[in-house]
Order: C-alpha cells, then sequence, then structure tokens
C-alpha cells in the first residue's frame, strides 16, 4: 500500500518540477516544504502537504500566468521561462488519475 502523503509529495513534486520549482525537504514536521527555484536554488517559500489529490495542479495551473507575467517565482525568471513551455489544458489533466 502506498501511504497517501507520499504519493501526494510526489505529485506536489512533479507538478512543480514542470514550472522549474524544486520541493526541498519538509521545514515543520513534514507538513510543509521548502520551494526553491530549479535553476539558482533561491527560497520561494513553501508549500503544504495538506492538500487532496489534483488540488495541487488546479492551484498551479491557476498561477501560470502570474508566473508568466513574472508575479509569481523567481527574480531569475527560469520559472517565466519554463512555464512558457507548459500547455495548461495538459498540465492540468496530468493531474487527475482517474476521475
Ligand atoms: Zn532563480
Amino acid at each position: 500500500m502506498v501511504k497517501p502523503m507520499e504519493g501526494l509529495i510526489e505529485e506536489i513534486r512533479s507538478a512543480y518540477a514542470t514550472i522549474g520549482i524544486r520541493v526541498e525537504l519538509p521545514v515543520t514536521y513534514g507538513t510543509y516544504y521548502q520551494l526553491a527555484c530549479g535553476r539558482c536554488a533561491a527560497f520561494l517559500g513553501v508549500v503544504g502537504d495538506k492538500l487532496l489529490p489534483g488540488q495541487i495542479r488546479t492551484i498551479l495551473s491557476e498561477q501560470l500566468d502570474l508566473y508568466t507575467a513574472g508575479l509569481l517565482g523567481c527574480p531569475c525568471g527560469y520559472q517565466k521561462e519554463q512555464v512558457k513551455a507548459v500547455d495548461p489544458g495538459q498540465f492540468l489533466s496530468a493531474a487527475v488519475p482517474d476521475h
């Protein structure tokens, strides 16, 4: 049996990897994970693991425009570059294993 939390953090990790963000080690008892720029490793915040399956991609897909506009992400511009290559529909559909 796969532990739900491990599956979920892998899902979060892969969703963030798509837009050029690394999910690092947990900061508070496995509840929050640090986010770091995939290129320069700058600290970009934290993400909680109390999400529902599929939710992280929904959240991130709503933020894609903000990353494109440079309002979110690292000042080095790495996420902006990565997000340009992301197809929002495809990004979102990768979210839902079997609904
Ligand atoms: Zn950066």
